[in-house]
C-alpha cells in the first residue's frame, strides 16, 4: 500500500528514523561502552556483552496499541529494508538508517498448524515456525540480517573498509555469514571455521557457493570456537558468531512475529527452542521482555529450551532446583543427529543465566524451563512430523520432542498452545534422514531404525523385451507399478 494510502495517525510513524541510544552492557560488572566499536567481551572483565538501548524509556510513551498498528501496517508497506526483521525497527537497532539495511527475504516465517494426528500425538495443540524458510534455509539469517546491516551501517559511514568477517560454526552460521557477507560485494570478504566432517554436505556447500574461505578444523565446535574468539582477540577481524551482541538483537525478531501473529496475546502460549550456543534462546526471551516492558504483550509466554542427552550442559545446570547450588560445567558434546545445537560449552550461558532470572522474576513465577530428550526421540520425531506436512529439521524433531517430554513431565497441561521452532530447513540434515532409511546410524548415535517410519525408492526394471520398443516399454512398467500399488484396472 502506499503511504499516503495508510489513517493519518500512522503514516508519520511507518518509516522510522535513527533514534535511541544503543549501548554494549556487561552482564557481570555492568559496564557499559559505545556500540561505534565492535566489542565482543567486556573489555574490564572479560565477560559477554547484550546491547541496550538507553532511551528505551520514550518506547512505553508511545500507546501499546499503537505499536501493535504500527507493526500491523508496516506489513503492507512496500519497501524492502522493513520487509524482515526491521519491521521491528525500533525494537532492534534503532540506530541504523534504513537505507544501510540489508534485507535478503529474512524472516515472516510461516507459523503452521499441526495436523490432528500429530496434535492427538502430542496431546497438545501447536504450530511449527518454520525458520528453515529463512533465505539460506536456518534461523541465522535473523541475526546476520542485523549484523551485516550495522557492518554496511559502519562501512557507509567510512568508519570500516575491508572488513574479514570470521565465524565458527556447526554448518548454518557459516552458511548464512558467506551469504550476507557475499552480498555485501568487495568491502567484506568471509572466512568461516567448520569442525571437519561435523557438518552436513550440504551445510559445507553453502559457505564454498558464496565463495567464503572455508577452513575444516580436527575437532569439534567448541575448538573451533576458541580458534575464532583468539583471532578476534588479536587480529583486525569482525566475529560474527552469537557471542556479537547484534546477533542476538536481528534473532528477538522471532519472539516479536510469534506476538504479532497471535494478535498479541501470549496468554497460555508455550515457545519451545532447541539450545545449542544458546544464542537463539537468549533471544526470544530478551524479545518478550522488551516487548513486554514496553506493553505491547501483557503475558510473557512459557518458554521451554531443549537439549540433547548429547549435548545437554544447560539442561543439567537447570536441574539443580536450587538456584544457589547451580554450576556451570562444559562438557564434550557426542555425536548428535541435531548436529547443529552439538555444543559442550555455550557461549552465551551467562546471558541465559542473567535472562532466565529476570524473565520469571517479571513473571512473577517460573516460566522458563527446560527439557532434555534422546537422539532416538528426536530423530523419531522429526521423521513422523515430515510425514505429517511439516518441514521440520532433526532440530524440529528436537522441539518436537521436547513438547511431548514437557507434557509428560507437566511443565504443561492441554489447555495450553505451543509454537515449537524448527530452526532449520529438513533438507539441509538429510544425510541424517538418510542414515535412518538404510539403518546405519554410528554406533555412538544410539539409534535404531523404526520400520514403520522408513522409506526406499523401488526400482522397477524393464524386461529386455521391451528395450527397443517405447511403448512396450511405457505399458510394462505402468503395469508393473499398477501390481505394485494393487490398483486395478479402469
Ligand atoms: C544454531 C542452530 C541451533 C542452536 O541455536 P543456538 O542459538 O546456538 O542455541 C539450533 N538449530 C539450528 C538449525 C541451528 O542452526
Ligand atoms: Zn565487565
Amino acid at each position: 500500500m502506499k503511504i499516503e494510502n495508510f489513517p493519518e495517525k500512522i503514516r508519520e510513524l511507518l518509516i522510522p528514523k535513527p533514534e535511541g541510544k544503543l549501548i554494549f552492557r556487561c552482564l557481570n560488572c555492568q559496564s557499559i561502552y559505545n556500540t561505534e566499536e565492535l566489542f565482543y567481551t567486556c573489555p574490564k572483565c572479560g565477560e559477554i556483552l547484550l546491547i541496550y538501548d538507553e532511551n528505551f524509556d520514550r518506547l512505553k510513551k508511545l500507546p501499546p496499541a499503537l505499536w501493535r498498528d504500527i507493526f500491523d501496517y508496516r506489513k503492507m508497506l512496500n519497501i524492502d529494508s522493513l520487509k524482515g526483521i526491521y519491521r521491528y525497527y525500533e525494537f532492534i537497532g534503532s540506530i541504523i538508517p534504513i537505507n544501510s539495511i540489508i534485507y535478503l527475504g529474512e524472516g515472516n516465517t510461516p507459523v503452521i498448524e499441526a495436523n490432528s494426528y500429530l496434535q492427538n500425538k502430542a496431546q497438545i495443540r501447536f504450530f511449527f515456525k518454520n525458520d528453515g524458510q529463512n533465505p539460506s534455509a536456518s534461523f541465522k539469517d535473523r541475526g546476520m540480517a542485523s549484523a551485516f546491516s550495522y557492518i554496511n551501517f559502519l562501512i557507509k559511514k567510512k568508519k570500516f573498509k575491508n572488513i574479514l568477517a570470521v565465524c565458527a560454526s556447526t554448518g548454518d552460521t557459516s552458511a548464512s555469514a558467506a551469504l550476507y557477507a557475499s552480498y555485501i560485494g568487495d568491502a567484506v570478504k568471509s572466512a568461516v571455521l567448520l569442525p571437519y566432517k561435523k557438518v552436513t554436505p550440504q551445510q559445507l556447500l553453502q559457505p564454498l557457493g558464496s565463495g567464503a574461505k572455508v577452513f575444516e578444523i580436527p575437532g569439534l565446535f567448541d575448538d573451533c570456537m576458541k580458534i575464532v574468539e583468539n583471532l578476534s582477540e588479536n587480529y583486525n577481524v569482525a566475529l560474527l558468531n552469537s557471542k556479537n551482541a547484534w546477533r542476538i538483537l536481528g534473532q528477538e525478531s522471532y519472539a516479536y512475529e510469534i506476538a504479532q501473529e497471535f494478535n498479541y496475546d501470549l496468554k497460555n502460549k508455550v515457545i519451545v527452542v532447541p539450545i545449542g550456543n544458546a544464542g537463539n534462546i537468549t533471544a526470544v526471551m530478551n524479545g518478550f521482555i522488551k516487548f513486554y516492558e514496553a506493553g505491547i504483550i501483557d503475558n510473557l509466554p512459557k518458554i521451554i529450551g531443549v537439549q540433547s542427552e548429547h549435548a545437554d550442559p544447560v539442561y543439567r545446570y537447570y536441574s539443580e532446583s536450587d538456584p544457589a547450588k547451580r554450576r556451570f560445567t562444559p562438557l564434550k558434546a557426542r555425536a548428535s543427529v541435531a548436529q547443529a545445537a552439538m555444543i559442550g560449552n555455550p557461549v552465551s550461558m551467562p546471558r541465559v543465566i542473567w535472562l532466565e532470572a529476570l524473565y520469571n522474576k517479571l513473571a512473577g513465577k517460573q516460566k522458563v524451563f527446560f527439557v532434555q530428550t534422546s537422539e532416538q526421540e528426536i530423530i523419531d520425531w522429526q521423521l513422523i512430523a515430515n510425514r505429517n506436512g511439516h518441514i521440520a529439521c532433526t532440530h524440529g524433531g528436537e522441539t518436537l520432542a521436547g513438547l511431548v517430554k514437557a507434557r509428560k513431565e507437566k511443565i504443561i497441561n492441554e489447555t495450553e498452545t505451543a509454537i515449537i521452532d524448527s530452526t532449520a530447513h529438513a533438507l539441509k540434515f538429510s544425510n541424517f534422514t538418510d542414515k535412518y532409511f538404510q539403518n546405519n546410524f554410528e554406533k555412538e548415535f544410539k539409534i535404531t531404525s523404526k520400520p514403520e517410519l522408513c522409506n526406499a525408492p523401488i526400482f522397477v526394471k524393464p524386461s529386455t523385451a521391451v528395450e527397443n520398443n517405447f511403448e512396450e516399454f511405457v505399458k510394462e512398467i505402468s503395469d508393473k507399478i499398477a501390481a505394485n500399488l494393487k490398483i486395478s484396472k479402469k
